[in-house]
């Protein structure tokens, strides 16, 4: 098991956390697994998107916000749009491993995404060889 920090800037944002993974299996030596990549908390997720172009990311961001208005909510602390938000994206991620590395497409990036930022945050990562 591995653990990193992330000290998120903004409310809403989507941090590639690819090379931070990778890095993470690099000391394993694994060949061939699995990795899961494991968010605690109930206002993140952890997903998959395309790491080319940055509007990428920032409609997605738009999209969250289409998907769960921002207002309208019960919870007393303001936050269920982040913790609908966090549901549909989901809090971790399986990713395979072959030939010590990550099997990702050309475009694809691992992104830790912050819904009611800026907090301290952290990933927890878990090797599985096969
Ligand atoms: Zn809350």
């Amino acid at each position: 098991m591995s653990t990193f920090t992330i000290h998120t800037q903004k409310k809403e944002e989507c941090i590639d956390i690819t090379t931070r993974v990778a890095a993470a299996l690099e000391e394993q030596k694994i060949s061939t697994g699995l990795v899961n990549i494991f968010v605690p908390h109930t206002t993140a997720g952890v997903t998959i998107n395309e790491n080319a172009d940055p509007d990428v990311i920032s409609d997605f961001l738009k999209g969250m916000r289409a998907f769960v208005p921002d207002s309208g909510f019960k919870h007393a602390e303001g936050n269920s749009p982040a913790h609908i938000r966090s549901s549909l994206i989901g809090v971790s991620l399986c990713v395979q491993i072959d030939n010590g590395a990550l099997v990702l497409g050309t475009w694809q990036g691992i992104y830790f995404c912050e819904f009611d930022g800026p907090r301290t945050r952290k990933v927890q990562i878990a090797f599985y060889a096969t």
